[in-house]
């Protein structure tokens, strides 16, 4: 891959801060989350904070009008998150019970 230069890391000092941890702002996850948001996103693995149960995407109940979409997981029913769709496409998205988003080359 390509070195990341769209993003630039500022160092943000803070003496709480662990000496093996370097304290930076959010530009340093840049490339990171490109990982994760980059694929299918119907691949990415929803853990749910209730029940542990752990899935695709894919496989999660989805509830959807034209302006919001629940998913649910399918163990316990418990909404994960929510995708708000705007007026001008633009999206959100609204955590609820999900513990854990992970992408689908983490193997689990
Ligand atoms: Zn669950």
């Amino acid at each position: 891959m390509a070195p990341d230069t769209t993003h630039v890391t500022h160092a943000t000092p803070d003496p709480a801060v662990d000496e093996r941890a370097t304290r930076v702002d959010g530009n340093a996850l840049a490339g990171v989350l490109s990982a994760l948001f980059a694929g299918d996103p119907t691949l990415l693995t929803l853990v749910c904070g209730h029940c542990a149960r752990s899935g695709p995407l894919a496989e999660a109940v989805v509830e959807r009008d034209e302006t919001c979409a629940i998913v649910r997981c399918r163990g316990c029913t418990r909404t994960m998150l929510s995708v708000m769709i705007g007026p001008a496409g633009d999206v959100s998205v609204r955590p609820a019970a999900l513990a854990e988003l992970r992408s689908a080359a983490s193997g689990a």
